[in-house]
């Protein structure tokens, strides 16, 4: 029997109850002979809770002293956990994240695992503790100031430790059955995915699809580390995330389905810089003035110019969470750049079909437009890769949009309703 590691997200330690179900799962795997380790998230929607409040205190807090605030959130859940387990009669140390190991350059609020030390982990389990480990937070190498790795962080603490300590898998447990074919809580007949390639989620993850985060995948992916999600509620197997599929043996190919599922994200706005000189260098100018402010950015689109006025528009999209930033830092640049005004837009939503099977299928683009031509929706912003087409509209229009792309690619189940078994959705 090897190390597993084992994620629980907010909505499974919601609260105390919560904490002591997982409590007995944990250690049901202990008595089945692994050695443990349990990366845990902050308590329901703690973390939100915790940003309102800084908000209330301060608009744009700075971020080392935001990131000792909202680390506070994991260290309550990891406390509790190992209260409850060791309640049952077993062993168990809590870790912060800067205790286990996880260092970190010193971007705050979304910081980079480097490196990960896990002494202190080996000794507790070698002592036949259970590691309990705080998710989404490290501490950085140059000033040892902690650090928070971003929304959803405690995915990649947990892929991060399955690779450092050699692990047989890393199971998420969270409150759906696993990856669905869109998000559970907008199409009541999605479909539970099996086993999905690490490629296609790493499309879904970046897409929106928030049950496992995009630097999560690429960790694993990189660290050939398999992930198993599944519900913390339910017994049942959930969806295998790799890089190879377990079904295929040798030569024998298992067939792929063209499309893995719908994502949408609902967490970006858009900025658009009108008036813009149509000259070599200007868009240089922009994203360099936006890269700067480290703020990363989505889809770009550029409009043809009116020949009268030379002048353009550059749109591009972010994380609603830097609007203000990337504002402030296109006035700041106002000088150099050009343009006449900005426009902010935070009333936007984005809908991604992802499939690797699109490459080599040529009607998939024409059949996405179909489905949202029919749902009556309008599309602003368009952009792909191999594997993925996502459009940007209006954010009332996407759950009607998402609805209708997973029916006409014949995604919807036929029998039974996808569960949701607990968290706010928010
Ligand atoms: P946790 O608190 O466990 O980290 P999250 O809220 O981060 O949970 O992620 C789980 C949620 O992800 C689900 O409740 C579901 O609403 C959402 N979700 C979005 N897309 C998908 C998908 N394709 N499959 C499953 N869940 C999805
Ligand atoms: N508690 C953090 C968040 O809500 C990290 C996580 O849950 O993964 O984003
Ligand atoms: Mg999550």
């Amino acid at each position: 029997m090897g190390l597993v590691v084992q994620k629980y997200g907010g909505s499974s330690v919601a609260d105390a109850e919560g904490i002591k179900r997982v409590a007995k799962r944990i250690v049901e795997a202990k008595k089945n002979g692994h050695q443990v380790v349990v990366v845990v998230s902050a308590m329901g929607d703690t973390t939100d809770e915790l940003i309102d409040l800084a908000e209330k205190v301060s608009p744009m807090p700075a971020g080392r002293e935001f990131d000792m605030l909202l680390t506070a959130g994991e260290r309550i859940s990891m406390a509790l956990l190992a209260m409850a387990i060791k309640n049952l009669g077993h062993e168990a140390q809590s870790f912060t994240g800067s205790q286990a190991g996880v260092i970190t350059d010193s971007v705050h609020n979304k910081a980079r695992i480097i490196d990960v030390t896990p002494g202190r982990i080996r000794t507790a389990l070698d002592e036949g503790n259970i590691a309990i480990v705080a998710g989404f937070q490290g501490v950085s190498q140059d000033k040892k100031d902690i650090t928070t790795l971003g929304r959803g962080g405690s995915d990649t603490t947990a892929v991060a430790l399955a690779a450092a300590l050699d692990a047989e898998v890393c199971e998420i447990y969270t409150d759906v059955d696993g990856v669905f074919t869109a998000d559970p809580r907008v199409v009541k007949k999605a479909r539970k995915i099996d086993w999905i390639s690490s490629e296609d989620m790493l499309e879904l993850a970046a897409s929106g699809s928030k049950v496992l985060l995009h630097r999560c995948v690429e960790y694993a992916r990189r660290y050939d580390i398999p992930i198993h999600v599944r519900s913390s509620f339910s017994g049942l197997p959930g969806t295998w995330v790799s890089n190879e599929n377990p079904k295929s043996q040798g030569d024998q190919q298992v067939e792929h389905a063209i499309i893995s599922g719908v994502a949408h994200d609902v967490s970006e706005a858009k900025i658009t810089v009108v008036g813009v000189p149509d000259k070599p260098g200007e868009a240089a100018v922009i994203f360099r003035a936006i890269a700067d402010a480290e703020v990363n950015i989505d889809m770009i689109v550029q409009n043809v110019s009116a020949a009268s006025t030379g002048l353009t528009d550059i749109s591009f999209t972010l994380p609603k969470s830097e609007g203000r930033k990337a504002i402030d830092a296109l006035e700041k640049s106002k000088g150099a750049i050009g343009f006449d005004s900005l426009r902010y837009d935070d009333q936007i939503g984005k809908i991604s079909l992802v499939g690797a099977g699109m490459k080599t299928n040529p009607g998939v683009t024409a059949s996405f437009f179909q489905a949202l031509s029919d749902a009556g929706v309008n599309i602003e912003l368009i952009s792909t890769s191999e594997i993925r087409i996502s459009v940007v509209t209006r954010q009332d229009d996407v759950p009607e949009a998402v609805r209708a792309v997973h029916s006409a690619f014949g995604l919807d189940s036929d029998s039974d309703e996808a569960v949701v078994y607990g968290g706010t959705g928010r």
